[in-house]
Order: C-alpha cells, then sequence, then structure tokens
C-alpha cells in the first residue's frame, strides 16, 4: 500500500554548460500509507530538489513520480498543478504564512480555492488549529504569533485540504531547541492522526529517531539508514 512512489528520478542542472550538476542519479523510495520517513542529507545534496519534484514543483530528467498508484510525472502542468493542490502539503523551515491574512484565513484560503464551501473551510481551519493548541490564536496576523506558533498555522495550512502526502524541509529548524522539540511533537501528531505519508528532511537525529524508518541522500541516491 504505497502512498508515494519514487522510480528512477534523476535532475542534473546546467546541463552541458559550465558548472553542470548531476544532482539525482536515480532515486527510488517507496513512502506506504501512515508512515513518516525520515530524510538526512548533507548540505547541497540535493534535499530541496528531491523534495521539489515529490511534490511536483518540478520535472525530473528521468523517472516517475506515484501518488496513489497513479503516475503524476507524465501529466500536464495543469493536472499536476491541481494534483498537487489537493494531494501534497508542504512544510518549509520558514512559515511562508501571509502576512496580511490571519492565521485562520491562511488556512481557509487553500481550501476556497479548491472549491471547498466557507463553511466548511472556516471549520476544519478552527479544527485544525484546535488540534494544535492555537485556536485562540486564530484572528491574529502571522506577525503577532511566537515563532512556533507560526510554524503550528503553517502545518494546519499545509492540511487544509486533507492531503495524501506530507513534504517537510526543515519543519522546526527555525526554532529554538526546546521549542523545535514541543513542535515536532504536534507535527507528528497531526501526521500520524491525519494518517498522512510524510518525508520529512530534518538535520537533528533526534528528531529522526522519532519517525518510522530514516533514509541518507547522498551522492544521488537514497538509502536506508540503519
Ligand atoms: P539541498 O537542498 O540539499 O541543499 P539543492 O537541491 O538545493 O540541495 O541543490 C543541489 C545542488 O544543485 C547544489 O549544488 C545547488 O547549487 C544546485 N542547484 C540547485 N538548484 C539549481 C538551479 N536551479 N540551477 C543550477 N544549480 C542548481
Ligand atoms: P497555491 O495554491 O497557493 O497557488 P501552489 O499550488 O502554487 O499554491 O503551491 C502549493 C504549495 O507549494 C504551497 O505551499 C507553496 O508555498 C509551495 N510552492 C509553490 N511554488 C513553489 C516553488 N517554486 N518553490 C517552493 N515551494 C513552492
Amino acid at each position: 500500500d504505497v502512498t508515494l512512489r519514487l522510480k528512477g528520478l534523476t535532475k542534473t542542472y546546467l546541463k552541458g554548460k559550465p558548472g553542470e550538476v548531476q544532482v539525482l542519479r536515480g532515486v527510488d523510495l517507496d513512502l506506504r500509507a501512515g508512515e513518516a520517513v525520515a530524510m538526512v542529507a548533507p548540505s547541497g545534496a540535493g534535499k530541496s530538489t528531491l523534495l521539489h519534484i515529490a511534490g511536483l514543483l518540478d520535472m525530473p530528467d528521468e523517472g516517475t513520480v506515484e501518488i496513489g498508484g497513479q503516475n503524476v510525472s507524465g501529466e500536464g502542468d495543469r493536472t499536476r498543478t491541481a494534483l498537487r493542490r489537493q494531494d501534497v502539503g508542504f512544510v518549509y523551515q520558514f512559515h511562508h504564512l501571509l502576512p496580511e491574512f490571519t492565521a485562520l484565513e491562511n488556512i481557509t484560503l487553500p481550501q476556497l480555492a479548491n472549491g471547498v464551501p466557507d463553511k466548511a473551510a472556516q471549520a476544519r481551519a478552527l479544527d485544525l488549529l484546535d488540534r494544535v493548541g492555537v485556536a485562540a490564536r486564530a484572528s491574529h496576523r502571522p506577525a503577532a504569533l511566537s515563532g512556533g506558533e507560526q510554524q503550528r498555522v503553517a502545518f494546519c495550512r499545509a492540511l487544509a485540504n486533507a492531503p495524501r502526502v506530507l513534504l517537510a524541509d526543515e519543519p522546526t529548524g527555525n526554532l529554538d531547541p526546546e521549542t523545535s522539540d514541543q513542535v515536532f511533537d504536534t507535527l507528528m501528531k497531526l501526521v500520524r492522526d491525519e494518517g498522512l505519508s510524510a518525508l520529512i528532511a530534518t538535520h537533528n537525529l533526534d528528531l529522526a529517531a522519532r519517525m518510522d524508518r530514516m533514509v541518507r541522500l547522498e551522492g544521488g541516491v537514497l538509502r536506508p539508514v540503519a
């Protein structure tokens, strides 16, 4: 029961030009339903490239991305955008919330864009905020929230449309160690409760150890870490 399958992904930047760099050389990964996988990678190893390809933001040179058994890599831009908005949630090191909108609005907007009615979108947003302990801050703009609260809201936004796959790049990397720990626990609880398949890049081996397994991206391939 595989939610996300990456097969033979390759990617080279600046092909045939000065500075050519072969970042991915045959990346394979099966993310099973409900599984949380930690990805560790030295800086420059191609972590962002891999996450962007897995999340249908970028195209590989070769290889395929399958979500829920459907090969999505061959689809056109419009279909891939629609699939991304429905099936994939992203979390980054920095929250990237829209500064002029409230926490609640930041979580309702992606749902409205997906055709969810206003009331249902608000209910989903409030429920998510409640589950991460930030419901009391729903009407605040991001600038009025602490770093930990901002990231919690970013998690809610990523999950607003109930995606099947969560891709995260150092989701707590911008927080002090204690806050990072708590916020990470909140993220893992959401991942478990929503039954998500998650690929979470982190340098923090303590956090990585709380996931189901660990892989390392190095030399353009993914290898299991014992
Ligand atoms: P990471 O996230 O692991 O630091 P990236 O995927 O961002 O790695 O980048 C991997 C390598 O590819 C780096 O050497 C980077 O400089 C290079 N790179 C990334 N994006 C581009 C691009 N658009 N054009 C050229 N080189 C790139
Ligand atoms: P929206 O529905 O707001 O138009 P998109 O479908 O374009 O969003 O993107 C979905 C997610 O991917 C968003 O969380 C957005 O922050 C992120 N994203 C979009 N484009 C990029 C990009 N070029 N690099 C990194 N992240 C991106």
